[in-house]
C-alpha cells in the first residue's frame, strides 16, 4: 500500500502530515498527488469525506515551495462555493503548510475588504475565495490574476447548483492559460463536463467511490408519520424528532438535523432547546461569526445537536457524527445522499432517520430509485397529540376552529412504518405537499450575474440582447426565483408576477 512517504512531497509537508496523524493516503490522494506533482491537470470526481482537500493542498504546497509571492499577484487560487468550505480549505492549508513560509488569504463575505486588501497588497501564495468575493476584489482593481500558476475549483457541482458557473468561467479566463488546474466535483453534469473540456487540458480523470455506494456503515430508517391534522404536521414532526433522539440515548453522541427550509431550522432548534436539548441552528442568514462559533462548538463536542439547512451544511467536514435526522425529506434526492453521508464516515457506524409524512411520497420514491433500494421502515414513536392551534398560522393552512382549541388527549400515532414494509408508501388525500423554498444565500455569496441583474430593470435586460430561452438562463432564472423572498404569496410566485409591465422608456 502507498504511504505518504512514497509520494514525492516536500519533506516539510510530509512532516506536517505525520504530525496530523495521517500515514496512508486515501484513494483520491494516492491517485491524484503523483499526477499533480508532475504538473498535470487533475479532474477529481469525489465527494467530501474522501480526503480530496489534501489531494490538492499537499501537491500545491509542494509545487509552490519554490518562488515568492508578489504584491497583489497570488500564485495560486482555490475557489469554493461557500464561506464555510473556503474556511475549511484555509484550515487545511494552515495544517499542511505550517512548516513552510507560504502565505495565504481567505476572501469570503462577512470579512471587511480592508483587512483582505492589506494581505493581498503584501502578496500571498495561496488565495482561497468564494467566486463572488474574488470578482469583487478583482473589479476594485485590488487583485491581479495573471500570476496564478495553480487554480483549484472545489465542489464544482455545488457551484453549478448555486449559479456560479458564469463566474467560474470568467475567473478561468482571467488566469493564464498555462496554469495548472485541479477541478473537483461529486458529479459530472453536462455543464460541468463542458467547463472541464474548455478549461482543462490533458487532465487525468480520477473517480473515487460515491458516498452512496460507500455507505454500508449507515443504518437508514424511514419514520412514517401521518399527522393527526394537516396543519399540525410541523408540531407533530418535532415531537417525533424528540422521541427519536431520546430513544437513541447515549448512542447519539452528536447529530445533525436537516430541515428543508431555513426558517424551520430556526424553529426546530428553538423548539429543541426549549425541551432541554443542547441544539443550535446553522443557515445562510446567520452572521458569519455565529456560524463559525456554532460549528466550532459542534466540532469540539460542546454542542450536541446541529440543526442545519442543506446549503449551510454542504461539504462541511465534521468527522464523527453518530446520527443524522432528516426532519424533512429532501426534495432533491442527491441531498439525501449528502445528508446521510455526514454520518458513518471513515468506517464508523452511523444512523440516519428520515421523518416522512404521506405528502413526501414522491420524494421518498425518487430517493429510493437513486440509491436503488428501499429505505427500511422504522417504528414510529408514539407521541402525545395536542389539539391546539395550527403549527404555522402564517402559511396557507386553515385557522383553528373553536373545536380545535384547548383540548388535549393522548393518542398514539398510527405505525405506518410497519405497514409500509408490506405496502408501498402512499400519500393520503388530506395532506397537502408544501413545496420548500430553496435557501437564500447572503447577497455577496450569490453569483455576480444574479446580483447585477437584481439591480437592473427587467426591460433593460431584454433590450441588452441577453438570451433568455436557453436552459442555463432558465436555470438561473429559476434559481433567482427560488432565492427571492416571497411575502404573502405562499411558497411560489406565479410566473406572470415576475414580468415587468412598465412601458419601455422612449429613447
Ligand atoms: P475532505 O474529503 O478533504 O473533506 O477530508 C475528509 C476528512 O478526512 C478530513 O477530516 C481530513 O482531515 C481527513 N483526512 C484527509 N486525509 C486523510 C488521510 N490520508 N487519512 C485519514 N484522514 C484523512
Amino acid at each position: 500500500m502507498t504511504k505518504f512517504s512514497d509520494l514525492a512531497l516536500d519533506p516539510r509537508v510530509l512532516k506536517a502530515i505525520s504530525e496530523a496523524g495521517y500515514e496512508t493516503p486515501t484513494p483520491i490522494q494516492a491517485q491524484a498527488i503523483p499526477h499533480a506533482l508532475q504538473g498535470k491537470d487533475v479532474l477529481g470526481i469525489a465527494q467530501t469525506g474522501t480526503g480530496k482537500t489534501a489531494s490538492f493542498t499537499l501537491p500545491m504546497i509542494t509545487l509552490l515551495g519554490q518562488g515568492r509571492a508578489r504584491a497583489r499577484m497570488p500564485r495560486s487560487l482555490v475557489l469554493a462555493p461557500t464561506r464555510e468550505l473556503a474556511a475549511q480549505v484555509a484550515e487545511n492549508f494552515d495544517v499542511y503548510a505550517k512548516h513552510t513560509k507560504l502565505t495565504k488569504a481567505l476572501l469570503i463575505g462577512g470579512v471587511s475588504f480592508g483587512e483582505q486588501d492589506k494581505l493581498i497588497d503584501r502578496g500571498v501564495d495561496v488565495l482561497i475565495a468564494t467566486p463572488g468575493r474574488l470578482l469583487d476584489h478583482f473589479e476594485r482593481g485590488k487583485l491581479l490574476l495573471n500570476g496564478v500558476q495553480i487554480m483549484v475549483v472545489d465542489e464544482a457541482d455545488r457551484m453549478l447548483d448555486m449559479g456560479f458557473i458564469p463566474d467560474i468561467e470568467r475567473i478561468f479566463s482571467l488566469t493564464p492559460f498555462t496554469r495548472q488546474t485541479f477541478f473537483f466535483s461529486a458529479t459530472m453534469a453536462p455543464e460541468i463536463e463542458r467547463i472541464t473540456n474548455t478549461f482543462l487540458s490533458g487532465a487525468v480523470k480520477i473517480e473515487v467511490a460515491r458516498q452512496a455506494t460507500a455507505s454500508e456503515t449507515i443504518e437508514q430508517q424511514l419514520i412514517a408519520l401521518t399527522p393527526s391534522r394537516r396543519d399540525r404536521s410541523f408540531t407533530e414532526k418535532r415531537a417525533v424528532l424528540r422521541e427519536l433522539i431520546k430513544a437513541e440515548g447515549e448512542a447519539c453522541t452528536n447529530a445533525i438535523i436537516f430541515c428543508n427550509r431555513k426558517m424551520d431550522v430556526d424553529v426546530v432548534a428553538k423548539s429543541l432547546k426549549s425541551h432541554g436539548f443542547n441544539a443550535a441552528p446553522i443557515h445562510g442568514d446567520l452572521d458569519q461569526s455565529v456560524r463559525m462559533k456554532t460549528l466550532d462548538g459542534f466540532r469540539d463536542g460542546s454542542l450536541h445537536l446541529l440543526v442545519a439547512s442543506d446549503v449551510a451544511a454542504r461539504g462541511l467536514d465534521i468527522p464523527a457524527v453518530s446520527h443524522v435526522f432528516n426532519f424533512d425529506v429532501p426534495t432533491h434526492p442527491e441531498d439525501y445522499v449528502h445528508r446521510i453521508g455526514r454520518t458513518g464516515r471513515a468506517g464508523r457506524q452511523g444512523k440516519a432517520y428520515t421523518i416522512a409524512t404521506p405528502s413526501d411520497d414522491k420524494y421518498v420514491g425518487q430517493i429510493e430509485s437513486l440509491i436503488k433500494k428501499p429505505i427500511p421502515r422504522g417504528q414510529t414513536p408514539a407521541i402525545e397529540i395536542r389539539e391546539g392551534a395550527p403549527d404555522r398560522p402564517e402559511r396557507s393552512e386553515r385557522r383553528p376552529s373553536s373545536r380545535d382549541r384547548g383540548e388535549k388527549r393522548p393518542r398514539p400515532v398510527a405505525d405506518h412504518g410497519r405497514e409500509a414494509s408490506r405496502e408501498p408508501f402512499r400519500p393520503t388525500e388530506t395532506v397537502e405537499a408544501v413545496e420548500p423554498v430553496r435557501e437564500e444565500r447572503p447577497r455577496e455569496e450569490r453569483p455576480r450575474e444574479e446580483r447585477s441583474r437584481e439591480s437592473r430593470p427587467r426591460e433593460d435586460r431584454s433590450r441588452s440582447g441577453e438570451r433568455r430561452s436557453d436552459s442555463r438562463s432558465d436555470n438561473r432564472r429559476d434559481q433567482r426565483r427560488e432565492d427571492a423572498p416571497v411575502v404573502g404569496m405562499g411558497d411560489h410566485m406565479p410566473d406572470f408576477l415576475l414580468r415587468s409591465f412598465a412601458p419601455a422608456s422612449s429613447e
